[in-house]
């Protein structure tokens, strides 16, 4: 994504035919759409006397564990200039060669294509959904290439095309500067609608719009797109601009269809948006997605972490940043969210307890920092295997836990810097790495923190204690500037443990792994037991296990008898207080809301459109 405009395009755009390197044509059809397949055929042109190697990406950007989109590529064949068959081999399960051509190969093959999220495609009589390298196979060597992309619809659809590609005169045919950019360049084609508004930013005007294809009605969508509309405006105000969108353009693809899978995936100047869920009852959490996606603009696609450049398709990508990348957007965009509006302080303060609560009671922190969770992407961001892992013990999602990081440093610097903000920070960033596309390196990240705090020794404590190590900020105390107040949400009430239950047929069994440090785990329960009786009386519903533990008090202990791989035992539950955590504003806690809180809580909740630098 950060080739995007070398030389290749400027000089082919320039001298065309000075350049004897044509581009890559890729050409895409749907004659058995209903059955989500795809004809794809690929021409390269001018190619060097050696064997063409054909692969299909093992990543896509965004996402970083392997997906493997080689499996749903078929039939399988190749012709040269001349029109006659190449032999094609198999030299990995990820790709193809092709020797003996005239320095053409037309490369074809179908394509089978059942989910339509942000990293597969999804092909059927109403739309393809397409995530390009779940989609379109490329040759090594050629990266630099210029692309044109021809799609042509099935006979007699309605389909259009929302993409971030380069339009032509031909409004089936897009071009791409090179394979970097094509690869980063979702595509929806389906009878969709699209409504658009443009924005001022550095004395140019782009245009914003949403390709939306879903099932409710044009009036869901015109009030979707006006609460889309405040949530850009906030984001843009965190930074102070957009960034310089290729061809003007930015474009939400949205799909909002029972047969689609839930997902959200940033993309340099578009983004898919997926859900199951229709904009009529689920349009607040649809904007949510939407809301962290377009920060993601400014933060992971230009402000880009030095571990993630260039975006390597043939292996995963592992990064120590995505506490910064994914966790900073997760925190801004529920913020941007209230900050538009479109959620009251009740359901923010909700949302954040949410997070303080898991970063704070996971056993996750006993073993890896933020810094540390960021590199087990590769096996969690929809990654799947078949044997269990022990990563509800082991793993803070590092968009929860870097969420509460920026939860911890805004409000830490508000409190301890006059005048200085998140805010400050993350147009600091953009400023010296974002715009300049100069991706960063940790010690950047600090050293970006002392110039926005004009504090060396404070940046670096804040990043050895809370990124690098596995401390949490005094979150409680910090809150109550805001006038929210942390606080246990079931004080007193005795616990057996947070461990998922199912009660079929008259047993009661554990689902979920147990969690260390909880009275299940202690007392030797796992994943698979069943539990017979508490305290004497017989466990085989959820009404039974509340009635086992009425009137009893955390640390009290009582008898559990459980049946484990086969054998019948018996051990010593001692009962724990709920941990769980909750934030709630000082207003339903009874407290005093003073005006120190209520101007704390406008600096920091309140809308940022138009509040000059000087005021922030
Ligand atoms: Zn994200």
């Amino acid at each position: 994504m950060k080739t995007f405009f070398h030389g290749a395009l400027l000089l082919f755009l320039a001298a065309p035919a000075a350049l004897a390197q044509r581009p890559i044509r890729y050409e895409i059809s749907f004659p058995n759409a209903v059955h989500h397949e795809a004809e794809v055929t690929i021409t390269f042109p001018d190619l060097p006397a050696r064997p063409l190697e054909v692969r299909m990406s093992r990543s896509s950007p965004g996402r970083y564990a392997l997906h493997e989109f080689a499996k749903n590529v078929y039939a399988v064949r190749a012709v040269d200039g001349r029109g006659r068959t190449l032999e094609v081999t198999r030299p990995d399960p990820y790709g193809w060669t092709v020797a003996g051509h005239d320095g053409t190969v037309a490369f074809s093959y179908t394509l089978f294509a059942d989910r339509a999220d942000g990293t597969y495609s999804g092909i059927d009589a109403t739309h393809a959904h397409l995530n390009i390298p779940a989609t379109f196979a490329w040759a090594r060597g050629l990266e630099d290439r210029p692309i044109t992309i021809s799609f042509r619809p099935p006979e007699g659809s309605e389909w259009r095309i929302a993409t971030q590609l380069a339009p032509t005169d031909d409004p089936h045919t897009f071009t791409a500067p090179d394979l970097q950019y094509f690869l980063d360049s979702p595509v929806e084609m389906s009878d969709h609608l699209v409504r658009e508004w443009t924005v001022p930013s550095g004395g140019k005007r782009y245009t914003i719009r949403l390709a939306l294809h879903h099932a409710g009605t044009e009036a869901e969508a015109d009030a979707y797109v006006e609460m889309a509309k405040k949530v850009v405006a906030e984001q843009i105000a965190v930074f102070g601009e957009l960034p310089d969108f290729e061809y003007g353009t930015y474009t939400f693809i949205a799909d909002y269809l029972p047969w689609v899978a839930g997902d959200g995936m940033e993309h340099r100047n578009s983004t898919i948006l997926t859900s199951t869920r229709p904009l009529a009852t689920a349009a607040l959490a649809n904007l949510g997605t939407l809301a962290h996606e377009f920060f993601h603009v400014w933060n992971t696609e230009r402000l880009r972490a030095r571990s993630l450049e260039p975006f390597d398709f043939e292996r995963a990508n592992m990064s120590e940043a995505l506490w910064l990348g994914e966790g900073f957007t997760n925190y801004y965009d529920d913020l941007t969210v209230h900050r538009a509006g479109i959620i009251d302080l009740d359901e923010y303060a909700r949302s954040i307890g949410g997070v303080v609560d898991a970063i704070v009671n996971s056993p996750g922190r006993r073993f890896f920092s933020p810094i540390e969770m960021s590199m087990q992407a590769p096996f969690v961001d929809a990654a799947t295997s078949v044997d269990p892992t022990n990563r509800a013990n082991t793993f803070i999602s590092y968009y929860t836990w870097g969420s509460g990081i920026g939860l911890g440093l805004d409000l830490t610097l508000r409190t301890r810097f006059r005048g200085v903000t998140l805010d400050d920070f993350m147009r600091e960033l953009w400023r010296a790495h974002g715009k300049p596309e100069r991706p960063y390196t940790m010690d950047d990240v600090v050293a970006a923190l002392a110039r926005v705090t004009k504090d060396r020794a404070f940046a670096e404590d804040f990043f050895r204690r809370y990124i690098a190590g596995r401390e949490v900020v005094d979150y409680g105390a910090l809150l109550a500037h805001a006038g929210l107040l942390l606080r246990k949400a079931n004080p007193g009430k005795a616990t057996i443990g947070a461990a998922t239950i199912r009660y079929d047929d008259g047993q009661a069994t554990i689902v979920s792994p147990t969690l260390i440090g909880t009275p299940l785990y202690d007392a030797g329960l796992d994943r698979g037991d069943r539990i017979l009786r508490i305290a004497g009386r017989p466990v085989t519903s959820a009404q039974d296990l509340e009635a086992a533990l009425a009137g009893r008090k955390p640390g009290e202990s009582v008898a559990i008898e459980f049946e484990q791989r086969g054998r019948t035992r018996t051990a010593t539950l001692t009962l724990a207080e709920d941990p769980r955590l909750e934030i709630v504003t000082f207003e339903r806690a009874g407290r005093p809301v003073t005006s120190e809180i209520r101007k704390f809580r406008e600096a920091w909740l309140g809308s940022r459109q138009g509040v000059k630098a000087s005021d922030r």
